[in-house]
């Protein structure tokens, strides 16, 4: 078989990961694996229990009982199977983000969920985004990217994201759960959020997405020959 590529795309909440690498993976034909779905699923199951995401007695005891599994449709979507139940779009709300930002930080849960993105990567090319695919689910990819902005930059676009979808969106809610977000993913002692040694730091502040688009294909062209 011949080796596979993998580009890893890190980075803080709201900083586009999802949007660049879906559009990238459509261009290069490669599966989009987006890690955090996979951290809300086991946040959302948790939370059917009752159990809280901090509580690690309650976490560890549970766990065993979950199974996650990725599938993809025929349009290349992932979806999310919690127990055999498809979850994709239950374990998208604020409630969730919050949890799922606190159970990632339990080791078993890290460690259950580890050798799933492994084996992912092993077998197609993968763009996959995250918090710590660089540092350490794919530390050897051939691509890796840390896609940040600003923290009030990122809270208005995610505003202008759900007023566009029609929804209420608070800017100074938004941020504050931003800034706590990404203050819980960067000081949490195991695969905090933080940019690989070997990773290129892309700060999408002040471009749009034609322009985040036009300079990650500049950067994966010239490590891939594209
Ligand atoms: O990317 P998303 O916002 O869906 O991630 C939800 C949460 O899952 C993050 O706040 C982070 O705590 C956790 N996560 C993680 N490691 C990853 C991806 C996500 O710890 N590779």
């Amino acid at each position: 078989m011949s080796k596979t590529v993998s580009i890893a795309i890190d980075g803080p909440a709201g900083a586009g990961k999802s949007t660049i690498a879906k559009a990238l993976a459509g261009e290069l034909g490669y599966y989009y694996v987006d890690t955090g779905a996979i951290y809300r699923t086991v946040a959302y199951f948790l939370d059917l229990l009752g159990i809280s995401p901090k509580d690690t007695d309650g976490v560890e005891r549970y766990i065993d009982e979950l199974t996650v599994a990725i599938e993809y449709d025929e349009d290349g979507k992932q979806h999310m199977i919690m127990n055999g139940m498809d979850v994709t779009d239950e374990i998208r709300t604020q409630d969730i983000s919050q949890k799922a930002s606190l159970v990632s930080a339990h080791k078993v849960v890290r460690d259950m969920l580890l050798d799933m993105q492994r084996d992912v990567a092993r077998h197609n090319n993968v763009i996959m985004d995250g918090r710590d695919i660089g540092t350490v689910v794919l530390p050897k990819a051939t691509v890796k990217i840390f896609l940040t902005a600003s923290a009030e930059v990122r809270a208005q676009r995610r505003t202008d994201e759900l007023i566009a979808k029609g929804q209420k969106a608070n800017y100074s809610q938004i941020l504050k759960e931003i800034q706590l977000r990404d203050h819980q993913d960067s000081t949490r002692p195991i695969a905090p959020l933080k940019q690989a040694k070997d990773a290129v730091l892309v700060d999408t502040s002040a471009l749009d997405i034609d322009g985040v688009i036009a300079e990650i294909k500049r950067i994966v062209g010239e490590k891939i020959g594209l």
